[in-house]
């Protein structure tokens, strides 16, 4: 037994609200990993689900496993000691099944990782019966399993809520893992690459009526970015489906939880804290989110949100918020001008979004976060001068509240590359070359650091190679992928080594017909469609709503 390590586990185990721990005699042992770090794995409402689900299951227990901080690391190396499962400090490579939740591509190199430190073979074609059986699911998973899939036994692919019935079935009760890799392959939503049969796969989902219990934090932690928040799904997928946006695309149709079941939750978590996190692609576009609020602040709840969109903001919407303490807010403008947001399917004007930010501020919120977006299709130069136009007469409307308040507050514009996602109608269109993207990245950061109260951050432009190419990359990626997780090779030798070309797979224009590494996922929305969509933004048509 290693002691540090052993503490380290007990330690957080000590500081949660709501950890399961189960004996493991006679059960299927499944090992959850988050491949990022405790801190960051905490607050992922779907991994939280998964977790509360399988051990609610008396014939199974479901342990997590994360990335180790880094002096955990350095002892797992210096003791080589296998990596262990947080609740009972057990083997990872012992239980009968390791899943991973996967949310962010560059996490996939954690993946490896977290193989490696397990002990457990990095490929699929290398592992047999002594070891646990690997598959992954999230989101990436349903986008482009593809870089990853020689890794995995097994991929879910689409919500969980309509996977994990038949997965947890079929994992009880097949022999052995050959039958049960036989029998999932059959089922809609499993892919067994090692037996890749059918040409097209059917995307897994939950059905119109959310009639679940919300994804949740079912276990409070302080230590998580967001410290002691419930927080809690309120609704999934968004009507205005930007032809940038995975989340729009891919979580059809919009779907709102029951305010009942919300509300019931939330009341079982009040007695722990009084901070709620609303999560959703589009939390405003719950068709009952006033009452939802409602109930939430007669509970006594502050109530923040992930992110609100410009349509949905409301002086009945923004009141619980502000009401409750909150003084930040993020919204998503993406680009500076009308042009540029009608192409990416945006339809809301600056004009209209400086009388949101307007009525944002008049209602008493201090802070603004401000997503946006370079390198999008058809984008010009004015539309970089946009940007800076917007932020600057937003940040106008901030100082002269701030003023009359006699406290002004930060504005916070985020700016990231466009990457290119699957299942899109941008998913053909590549990438900016870097040299273009630091131009404007520069005149941008110029223009911001001008600006007095404007706190800008930057996406890093290596990580967001990396994530591009995992967003768009097949299965020859993967050795790609093993050898830069193990810190063998950059990402440009190992590319160049493996005889593969960077800029084809992530800078270059894909033609609509190509076939693409992710194209047998049938997300529900028509190829046709697709190519529609992005043949009007090329041509800067609005498509009638
Ligand atoms: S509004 Fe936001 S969540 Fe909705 S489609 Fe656009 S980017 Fe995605």
């Amino acid at each position: 037994m290693n002691h540090f390590l052993v503490g380290r586990h007990k330690k957080r185990l000590a500081s949660e609200i709501g950890t399961i721990v189960k004996p493991h005699g006679g059960k299927l042992r499944v090992a959850l990993a988050y491949p990022n770090r405790y801190h960051v794995g905490m607050s992922n409402v779907g991994f939280q689900a998964v977790y509360k689900f399988w051990n609610e299951i008396p014939d199974i227990v479901c342990e997590r496993v994360f990335l180790p901080d880094a002096d955990e690391l350095e002892e797992y190396s210096r003791s080589r000691t296998p990596l262990l499962s947080l609740e009972t400090q057990s083997p990872v490579r012992d239980f009968d099944v390791l899943a991973f939740s996967i949310t962010f591509e560059p996490d996939e190199l954690n993946l490896v990782r977290i193989l490696d430190l397990a002990g457990v073979p990095a490929l699929a074609s290398e592992r047999d019966e002594r070891d646990p059986l690997v598959l992954a699911g999230g989101p990436i998973t349903f986008l482009n399993p593809e870089p990853m899939a020689p890794l995995l036994d097994l991929v879910a692919i689409g919500e969980a809520e309509a996977l994990l019935p038949t997965l947890t079935d079929v994992l009880r009760s097949a022999s052995n893992r050959a039958a049960k890799l036989e029998r999932l392959a059959e089922e809609e939503g499993f892919y067994v690459p090692s037996l890749r049969r059918a040409s097209t796969l059917v995307r897994a989902k939950m059905g119109k009526r959310a009639d679940f219990p919300p994804p949740a934090t079912y276990v409070l932690t302080p230590s998580t970015e967001m410290s002691n928040k419930f927080l809690v799904e309120v609704s999934r997928g968004c009507p205005t489906l930007c032809r940038f946006c995975w989340a729009g695309y891919n979580y059809l149709p919009k779907r709102s939880f029951e305010v009942q079941r919300i509300l019931d939750v939330a009341r079982g978590a009040r007695q722990h804290t009084d901070q709620i996190g609303l999560v959703s692609t589009a939390v405003g576009a719950h068709k009952e989110i006033v009452p939802l609020m409602e109930g939430l602040r007669e509970m006594g709840y502050r109530i923040s949100v992930s992110s609100l969109r410009f349509e949905d903001l409301r002086a009945e919407l923004l009141d619980p918020i502000s009401r409750s303490g909150e003084k930040t807010l993020a919204v998503a403008p993406e680009v500076g001008t009308d042009r540029l947001r009608f192409v990416i399917h945006k339809r809301v004007t600056n004009e209209q979004i400086l009388e949101k930010t307007e009525l944002i501020f008049s209602r008493g919120i201090e802070n603004l976060k401000l997503y946006l977006m370079v390198g999008l299709p058809t984008e010009r130069d004015e539309d970089i001068d946009g940007i800076i136009d917007l932020v600057g007469r937003i940040r106008e409307q901030l100082l002269a509240h701030g003023r009359k308040r006699g406290r002004v507050g930060r504005l916070i514009p985020s700016v990231n590359p466009f990457i290119p996602k699957p299942g899109t109608p941008f998913q053909w269109h590549g990438m900016e070359k870097p040299s273009l993207l630091a131009r404007k990245m520069q005149k941008l950061k110029k223009a911001f650091a001008r600006m007095p109260n404007v706190d800008a951050n930057f996406k890093s432009a290596r990580l967001e190679t990396l994530q591009a190419l995992l967003s768009v990359g097949d299965q020859r990626v993967a050795p790609v992928l093993i050898r830069v997780a193990r810190g063998e090779a950059d990402l440009k030798r190992a590319m160049k080594e493996a005889g593969l070309d960077l800029d084809a797979y992530i800078y270059s224009e894909r033609s609509p017909g190509e076939s693409l590494p992710w194209g047998y996922i049938d997300n529900g929305m028509k190829p046709e469609l697709l190519e529609s969509q992005y043949d009007k933004a090329r041509a800067a048509a609005l498509t009638p709503a």
